[in-house]
């Protein structure tokens, strides 16, 4: 008789714990996986899914707008918000059964509820006790709200997922991924749009020309970037809430959304005490095959907080899979990985920033383009696009590829591809370019800035 009721116990059914259940399921090994929310997680519930739907709901107010300069007549327009919420919903339901029936194909077992871990071998779910050889924790993350006094009267991305009607004014608290996102969501949908940020520019720690011309796009769609804030208290006033800021600046909203980042779900898990470490913000220390200082168990995704990305936490649950149901030793390498930023216009980035690359090589050279792109032209948008490169002066590796304007999320996706295989600056100006697109500019940038 086995000695464990499992081979593998996961606890949380989002993005990495289904990967990393379905993988080791099909080399033979035997699953459950438990969730106390709605298996597929945040990504496909609360982020990355209902989240771009948004983005293309309100992204298509470009389009009418420019459909006028292409010869159409297009009458009046409005957006029934709610009913966007609900034909989003309906897709979150059908997406949660495509999981449920992923699961059940692969034969791993699902059990509902919260799971804690109370030996190195047991997790319990809601009072029922389960053994397994190896236990996987994959709980993801949940928004961070700073302290502030009034702070319950604002939402988060969870619940600005869901908002009945278009708030006509909106605060949102941040700079990050989801804040640039959602305030072009509703700044797209018809509100006014006003962003606090604690530093002084959007997406910091991305590439300074990155950050700078999102900013300046952002404000020409209207919305309102203050930088140095220092949010003292929050208050309702009327329907809606007044955020008062250090040195007497108030901003009044029907909405406030906090969008100051996500610490992972690790709390009351039981970890702590059977010697996992973790650090302040409880993210969970794993060596590069996702194990912990408990050698039987693991952990992958937003829990660990490599990188918060679904492909990174899906990438880290089928490695862990393959490494030890497998018998094929996988690594994942978190370094030249590609991301994009659903804002309006778009960011994708992979590689170094002009920054890291200064301080990693001596003899960088910096490839850049600013342009307005063809599509905008007969419209009248002013919007423009921005693109760099950056090159190793010694030995012509491409350093790192930027991009803000539209599609830079598909764009960046295959130059992904070109710096995991090294690719040079040479390679690059020998590809040929497709014309008339934006991204033939990557192949064209002939002269580095003096
Ligand atoms: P999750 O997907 O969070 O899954 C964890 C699961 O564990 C949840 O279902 C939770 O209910 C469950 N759970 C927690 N504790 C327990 C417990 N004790 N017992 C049982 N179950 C438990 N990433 C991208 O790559 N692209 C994007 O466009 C993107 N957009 C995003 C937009 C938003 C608004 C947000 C919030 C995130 C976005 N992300 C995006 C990040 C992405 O969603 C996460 O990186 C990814 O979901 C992490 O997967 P995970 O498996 O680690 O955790
Ligand atoms: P981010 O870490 O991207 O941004 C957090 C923002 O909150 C920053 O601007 C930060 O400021 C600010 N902040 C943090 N603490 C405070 C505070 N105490 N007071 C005021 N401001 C504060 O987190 P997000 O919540 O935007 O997103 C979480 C993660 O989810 C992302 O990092 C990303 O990994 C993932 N995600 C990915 C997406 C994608 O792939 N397209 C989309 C959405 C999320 P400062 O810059 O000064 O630190």
């Amino acid at each position: 008789m086995a000695k464990y009721d499992f081979d593998l116990f996961t606890i949380g059914a989002g993005s990495g714990g289904v990967a990393a259940s379905r993988r080791a399921a099909s080399y033979g090994a035997r699953v459950a996986i438990c969730e106390s929310s709605r298996v597929g997680g945040t990504c496909v519930l609360r982020g990355c899914v209902p989240k771009k739907l948004l983005v293309y709901a309100s992204h298509l107010r470009d389009e009418l707008e420019d459909a006028a300069g292409y010869g159409w007549t297009v009458g009046e327009t409005s957006l029934d918000w709610a009913r966007l919420i609900e034909a989003k919903d309906a897709e979150l339901d059908r997406l949660n059964g495509v999981y449920l029936r992923m699961l059940g194909n692969a034969k791993v077992e699902i059990i509902e509820g919260r799971g804690t871990v109370v030996d190195p071998h047991t997790v319990d779910v809601d009072g029922t006790r389960y053994t397994a050889e190896r236990i996987l924790v994959a709980t993801g993350g949940w928004p961070f709200i700073p302290p502030t006094p009034g702070a319950e009267l604002g939402i988060t991305s969870n619940e600005a997922l869901d908002l009945k009607e278009i708030p006509r004014r909106i605060v949102i608290v941040g700079g990050g991924y989801i804040a640039v996102e959602f305030a072009g969501i509703f700044a797209g949908a018809g509100s006014q749009v006003t962003m606090l940020l604690r530093g002084y520019n959007v997406l910091r720690g991305f590439d300074d020309d990155v950050h700078a011309a999102l900013a300046e796009e952002m404000k020409r769609r209207g919305i309102e970037i203050k930088s140095h804030t220092d949010i003292e208290s929050v208050e309702r006033k009327g329907d809606g809430v007044v955020v008062r800021c250090r040195g007497d600046q108030e901003h009044e909203a029907d909405v406030l959304m906090w969008a100051t980042g996500r610490r992972p779900n690790t709390a009351g898990l039981g970890l702590a005490e059977l010697g996992v470490v973790m650090d302040g913000h409880g993210a969970i220390e794993v060596d590069q095959w996702s194990r912990t200082q408990v050698p039987s168990i693991y952990a992958i995704g937003d829990a660990t907080t490599r990188l918060n990305l679904t492909p990174v936490a899906i990438a880290d649950g089928r490695a862990m899979a393959e490494t030890l149901f497998n018998d094929n030793p996988t690594e994942i390498d978190h370094q030249v990985v590609p991301t994009a930023v659903f804002s309006q216009p778009q960011v994708g980035t992979v590689g170094l920033t002009e920054k890291e690359a200064r301080a990693k090589h001596e003899h960088v050279d910096v490839y850049r383009t600013n342009f307005r792109p063809m599509k905008h032209v007969l419209p009248g948008r002013e919007e423009r696009t921005m693109m760099k490169l950056l090159v190793d002066r010694d030995t012509d590796r491409v350093l790192g590829v930027h991009m803000v304007g539209p599609d830079a999320g598909e764009i960046i996706q295959g130059f992904g591809v070109a710096l995991r295989c090294g690719a040079t600056k040479a390679q690059f100006d020998a590809t040929v370019g497709i014309h008339p697109t934006s991204a033939e500019e990557f192949v064209t940038m002939a002269k580095p800035l003096d």
